[in-house]
């Protein structure tokens, strides 16, 4: 039987490793039939990101770092070919901060670091739909999914400026919802609770976020990538047809409680 994503070409952004939530997303896609091309930040990381996509029979791997207008607008242009002139679905699950703003006090980040987590962790999202747009418009339409955070609506403990960043992600998730809701391209994020990952480990008291989460969430259990990449396939997929500039919460309900 042909997968939901079948006949689906798709942009996965932000796979490091295999523990990376992009990668749970991407295996969950590829599961459904969907075609998927990555990008890798950094040589360091190049050759795992490579065997990754390889073994979801990826035709396109290429580098971008989402600072540089010059990589995503190359980026879209080697997709646009390697998928001829289209694309129906991007995943955006890129975030950075400096590793001493995610521990101490939000009050001493500094302007470059501040521009810093905002610039990869929010704008590169409006660079990249952007840069998707005329291809999706070319399919007809298109889903994008980002990643974030709680800690964007509420103040974590070490979550700093990473936070602040998330707040813009989300802001810039219902501004592009509208804007490209005209093409029937919709935007949508995806709020995880704590997952081990590369990034999660730059975040000082990790384990005590997770320990909290399953103590007080409803569910009083941990969640994991996997979860996250189930989310995203409705969220990517046609059953969402009608869902945009909204977040789904995949936290073990933990976002409703009070206390
Ligand atoms: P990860 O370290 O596996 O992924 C982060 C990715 O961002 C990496 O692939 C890294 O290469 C990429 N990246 C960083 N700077 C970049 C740049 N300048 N250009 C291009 N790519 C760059 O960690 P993850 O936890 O899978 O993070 C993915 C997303 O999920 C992030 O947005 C993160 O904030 C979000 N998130 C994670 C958790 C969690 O608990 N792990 C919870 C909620 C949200």
């Amino acid at each position: 039987m042909p997968g939901q994503f079948s006949g689906k070409q798709g942009l996965v952004l932000g796979v490091a490793n295999r523990r990376s939530i992009a990668w749970a997303i991407a295996r969950a896609l590829a599961a459904e039939g969907a075609e998927l091309a990555f990008t890798y930040q950094g040589e360091r990381i190049e050759s795992g990101v490579r065997e990754l996509a390889d073994s979801v029979s990826s035709p396109l791997v290429t580098s971008c770092d989402v600072r540089s207008d010059e990589d995503v607008e190359r980026v879209f242009e080697e997709v646009g070919k390697a998928f001829g002139g289209g694309l129906d679905l991007l995943v955006h699950s890129v975030a950075f901060a400096a590793q001493e703003d995610l521990a101490g006090r939000f009050t001493d980040t500094s302007r470059d670091n501040f521009w810093l987590a905002l610039d990869v962790s929010a704008y590169s999202l409006v660079t990249c739909a952007r840069a998707a747009e005329p291809l999706m418009e070319a399919r007809g339409g298109g889903s994008i999914v980002t990643m974030t955070y709680l800690g964007g609506e509420r103040a974590v403990p070490h979550y700093n400026v990473m936070g602040v960043a998330k707040a813009a992600l989300d802001a810039s998730v219902r501004y592009l919802a509208w804007d490209l809701g005209q093409k029937n391209i919709r935007v949508n994020a995806i709020s995880a609770g704590p997952v081990r990952t590369l990034a999660a480990r730059s975040i000082a008291g990790f384990p005590t976020m997770e320990a909290i989460v399953e103590e007080r969430s409803p569910l009083h259990r941990p969640i994991d990538a996997d979860d996250v990449g189930t989310a995203a396939t409705y969220l990517l997929s046609d059953a969402a047809r009608n869902v945009t500039a909204t977040t789904l919460y995949v936290d073990g309900g933990y976002h409703s409680m009070g206390m």
